[in-house]
């Protein structure tokens, strides 16, 4: 089963056309909120509208009165559960890993194509610049991500 696992929080890959149940956002996510303590999910417009009505306070959870944020995972903030552990159960399943346009430099996203390829997985790295797995992959295309990829896609 194909996924994305990526560092995004913009929508990137739902705009682009793939389901949101086959993106794993590591970073979260900013076009919506959630709740620190229980997860649960705000639309923007509801706690813009909620923050109006109340002279700008910051609405508390409807279910557990926790903080709400936006749901990205802020600098000091533990890395989230759930897509941590899809991003690994994706990473020990696939026979092919494409990483594409980063400089797998920043952990723990980084460690996924190492884990991948332990794993028995070929590896395939497509960046412009060099990383430091380069060596070890099956494959590595230092190009522009756009160019390498788009004889892959059909219009
Ligand atoms: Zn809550």
């Amino acid at each position: 089963m194909p996924g994305i696992i990526t560092q995004n929080i913009d929508n990137l890959h739902q705009l682009s056309g793939f389901t949101a149940k086959d993106v794993v956002e590591l970073h979260g996510n900013t076009t919506y909120a959630a709740c620190l303590d229980c997860g649960k999910r705000y639309e923007l417009d509801w706690v813009k509208q909620s923050m109006a009505q109340s002279g700008g306070r910051c609405p508390e959870c409807t279910v557990c009165d926790g903080y709400i944020k936006t749901a990205t995972v802020s600098f000091g903030q533990a890395m989230p559960e759930a897509a941590m552990r899809r991003a690994q159960d994706l990473t020990e399943s696939c026979d092919l890993f494409l990483a594409i346009g980063s400089s797998l430099v920043v952990w723990p996203a980084a460690g996924f194509p190492l884990a991948a390829q332990r794993n028995g997985a070929r590896l395939v790295i497509i960046n412009r610049e060099a990383t430091e797995f380069d060596e070890i992959a099956d494959l590595v295309v230092h190009d522009d991500i756009g160019a390498a990829l788009s004889p892959f896609i059909t219009h």
